[in-house]
């Protein structure tokens, strides 16, 4: 049987990948992945903004070798050099003053809503429980996380949802505003949402709900396990709005392609958990730990943020000129962008796949791009050529 036959038949089908257009990627190298054909493909996707340095950056490759070869487990029953640095860094570079560890986007929410609702017990009372977060939102498939998540569609079939979230309208202050009451422990919102289309937060939008949150005394918890860890040009995108939440999400880049999530807490959230009230047995695992310590060395390489946002700017002009002929609008910040348009999204994501460039297709027609954020100008315009000719091809039927 080849590959993609023994896929359908030992893989439950939750991808819904096609045997005839999804390549078998075997290999990657900075801004390119190759197929089992030996195809190569340009990676403005970066395995959903978790290979943001490339792929097998060689300074994350030696860090994973190393550690691997020295210690790869141990449990949380006993220290562990890596997990004790990469909370150094996070905490060091980051408004967070302590983090728990886990092993992605969704468990990194789930801790902190957990938190949150230890939070309102003590600080708001014993209802204190619900928290608001933003239609089309997205926080992860766990049940919780999901139940975050302010879409319909991954809801559906897995009713009754864990209670105790309301939805606010995303951008809409006042909308928030009327959902807080007194069984309000926390609101939490991506400062960027991103499988809800790339709709950046305005300025006003999320100063405000940090208000709202310190007159009620709730939590702000930003779930940036997208749009952190440099990918906005900033190390975390709340800096870009002078902002601080009270808890922090991270997983997707963190772990450099390991599977890695960060809940952060700063101030009397850190107090919250305490032993015994949350754990994860592969959270902070020396090997992704070490890969995430790498990632964060070259994250603060000096001059690597501001390469972040020179070719997101350059790359955003790019699009926007497309826009111009082809699109309603350009959203984004840094290298996470989209490019929304008249026609058929997923025929043009299509038309890209087969010639060389992957990138991914929201909602049917928002064109999302999170490309490696060390491409440079030259992966900009190679990108832009591609998807300029599927927009031609596309509207040309
Ligand atoms: C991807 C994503 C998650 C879920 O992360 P997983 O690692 O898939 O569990 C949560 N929040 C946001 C904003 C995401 O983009």
């Amino acid at each position: 049987m080849d590959m993609k036959d023994k896929e359908r038949e030992y893989i439950i089908n939750t991808y819904g990948r096609d045997p005839v257009s999804t390549p078998l990627i075997t290999a990657g190298e900075g801004v390119y992945v190759w197929d089992d054909a030996g195809r190569g493909y340009l990676d403005f996707l970066s395995g959903l903004a978790v290979n943001s340095l490339g792929h097998c950056h060689p300074e994350v490759v030696d860090a994973i070798q190393t550690q691997a070869a020295k210690l790869m487990h141990t449990s949380n029953l006993y220290y562990t050099e890596p997990q004790i640095r990469l909370a150094e860094q996070l905490v060091t570079h980051s408004a967070m003053d302590e983090v728990f560890f886990g092993n992605s986007g969704a468990e990194a929410n789930e801790a902190a809503i957990k938190l949150a609702r230890k939070y309102g017990k003590a600080h708001r009372g014993p209802d204190a429980y619900e928290i608001i977060t933003a239609e089309q939102s997205f926080h992860g498939r766990t049940l919780a996380a999901v139940s975050a998540t302010g879409q319909p569609k991954y809801h559906q079939g897995f009713e009754p949802r864990v209670g105790g979230f309301r939805y606010g309208i995303f951008n809409q202050l006042d909308s928030f505003a009327e959902l807080v009451n007194e069984a309000t422990c926390a609101i939490m919102v991506e400062p960027i949402q991103g499988e809800g289309g790339v709709y950046p937060a305005s300025r006003e939008f999320l100063t405000g709900l940090r208000r709202l949150c310190d007159e009620n005394d709730l939590l702000l918890i930003l779930d940036e396990v997208q749009c952190g860890m440099g990918r906005t040009g900033a190390l975390f995108a709340y800096e870009h709005y002078g902002v601080v939440p009270d808890v922090l999400t991270l997983a997707k880049a963190v772990g450099g392609g390991l599977p890695l999530g960060v809940m952060g807490a700063r101030g009397e959230a850190t107090e919250v958990l305490t032993p015994g009230t949350h754990a994860s047995t592969f959270g902070g695992n020396p090997v992704t730990c070490a890969a995430g310590e790498a990632v964060m060395k070259v994250l603060l390489t000096p001059g690597f943020l501001e390469h972040v946002q020179q070719v997101g700017q350059y790359f955003t002009e790019r699009l926007s000129t497309l826009a111009q002929r082809w699109g309603k609008e350009v959203r984004g910040l840094g290298l996470m962008v989209a490019l929304e348009i008249e026609g058929d999204g997923d025929a043009v994501a299509r038309y890209c796949l087969e010639n060389g460039l992957l990138l991914n297709c929201i909602g049917g027609n928002i064109l999302r791009f999170l490309p490696p954020l060390i491409i440079g100008e030259e992966h900009v315009d190679a990108a832009m050529n591609i998807v300029s000719s599927a927009l031609s091809a596309e509207s040309s039927g």
